[in-house]
């Protein structure tokens, strides 16, 4: 439903405290309806769509109708199969209106409430949000999943639970591309594109929260510049590019598919977005972990984007190749604008990793000119070592302790995004066979 009476019909029957916020940028005319989205797309000088919405968007197998019933018995299966897979990482129980829930019934009771209201309606309200890898939802998304070109990696899929009138603040989307199937419910939706204004205005936002951690800080919607609202009804998929800023509003009890794969366009566009990600984690509540895996796969992807490993025909295939012109030479050309932020995000542990991949890189392509500036180089570690340092890498304090050695990044990466490797092998195993490599 992409006009804006059909999103103000879906308000009008919600009650919840936050669809002011929503008619409010309605009607002060900051927001573009769906349906104009190509106008908009032109007027911010973008050369992709920010989001896509309908049922071919959707994987084929989650576009058909699901009972309320099957959606929860997924739950009930998928959720503590899970949690005793994952641990505490990768479940989570999120309050989207409060503690009046966590106080009262504790976050598994919560979110236990909240999935079993998805067939008993006389329950009473929860608000809080559920969010697990579900490996029934990453099979049927599994079906006709085709990886595209250049794929780094590829998240599992997440099954998320909204009981009706949960409210998702201001946040952005991964930097890759995402899907968001809405099997059952119906979601309202505002999403801004990831302009260099809006993200600096949401790294400002980031900042600013993470020194108070008052929600009012996050509320910078209204200079927000490309707003477009629209409703997710039941089979449309959502296709979202990097770096999508959004909030939403479920209007019913709602369960969403989401998957999202990395390529190595989507990393090369990340590097430039750094500062944001790096403000962002200060602001999530297991912040220090999740920018402690990211940064290993930092390091691990550009090491395989720069060395292949000859181990592993399949991760071998992410090694760039020298064309003028490719990947490899964008990579390298915009590594002076970038190094300062890499430096910034891996924090002075991962140094040592990150220059002992690039310094390799730069013997390895054997020429008496360095690769990144041109020089004329003699070819030998240590001279090639002090040139990096000097000329390609930031001026700071050195520290070469390792949290991440590149021996263990193989092994880091298993563990950190385990959503990949852990459902695809569920799947198989399931399947006996029809092997489908996700994280490359
Ligand atoms: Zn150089």
């Amino acid at each position: 439903m992409t006009s804006i009476v059909a999103v103000r019909t879906a308000l009008a029957s919600c009650s919840s405290e936050h669809v002011t916020l929503f008619t409010t940028l309605i009607d002060n005319g900051s927001l573009i309806p769906y349906k104009s989205r190509d106008n908009a797309r032109r007027k911010f000088g973008l050369d992709t769509e920010y989001a896509a919405l309908g049922k071919k968007q959707a994987p084929a197998a989650l576009r058909k109708q699901h009972l309320a019933k099957e959606l929860q018995d997924i739950c009930l299966r998928d959720l503590p199969e899970a949690r005793e897979y994952f641990g505490q990482q990768l479940t989570y129980f999120v309050s989207s209106g409060g503690t009046i829930d966590l106080e009262r019934m504790g976050e598994e009771g919560a979110g236990t409430q909240t999935i079993a209201s998805l067939t008993d309606t006389t329950l009473g309200g929860t608000d809080t949000i559920v969010t697990f890898p579900s490996r029934t939802l990453e099979k049927l998304v599994m079906k006709d999943y085709e990886a595209p070109t250049n794929c780094l990696r590829a998240s599992g899929t997440t099954c998320t639970v909204l009981p009706t009138n949960a409210y998702i603040p201001l946040h952005h989307s991964n930097e890759g591309m995402t899907t968001r199937t809405l099997l059952s419910g119906s979601i309202v939706w505002i999403i801004w594109p990831s302009t260099p204004k809006n993200l600096r205005i949401l790294q400002n936002a980031y900042e600013d929260f993470a020194q108070h951690f008052n929600d009012s800080r996050l509320d910078v919607t209204n200079t927000l510049e490309g707003g477009m609202i629209f409703v997710q009804t039941e089979g449309d998929g959502l296709r979202i590019s990097p770096f999508t800023i959004m909030m939403c509003l479920s209007t019913k009890t709602s369960v969403l598919a989401t998957y999202s794969d990395i390529t190595a366009e989507n990393y090369l566009s990340m590097l430039h977005k750094l500062p944001l990600l790096n403000a962002w984690f200060r602001t999530e509540f297991d912040g220090a972990r999740k920018q402690s895996e990211f940064n290993a796969m930092v390091l691990l992807h550009l090491d395989l984007m720069l060395h292949g490993d000859p181990k592993n025909e399949e991760r071998d295939r992410i090694k760039l190749s020298h064309v003028r012109g490719g990947l490899l030479d964008k990579l390298t050309k915009s590594w002076e604008v970038v190094k300062n932020d890499v430096a910034a995000i891996l924090g002075a542990a991962d140094h040592k990793t990150m220059i002992g991949i690039w310094v390799d890189y730069l013997i390895a392509a054997k020429g008496r000119e360095c690769r990144l500036c041109g020089d004329s180089i003699m070819n030998k570690q240590k001279l090639m070592m002090d040139h990096f340092i000097e000329r390609h890498w930031f001026k700071g304090k050195k520290d070469t302790e390792g949290v991440h050695t590149r021996q263990g990044l193989a092994q880091g990466l298993n563990e950190a995004s385990t959503e990949a490797t852990a459902q695809v092998q569920a799947a198989e195993e399931v399947d006996g066979g029809d092997a489908m490599e996700l994280d490359g």
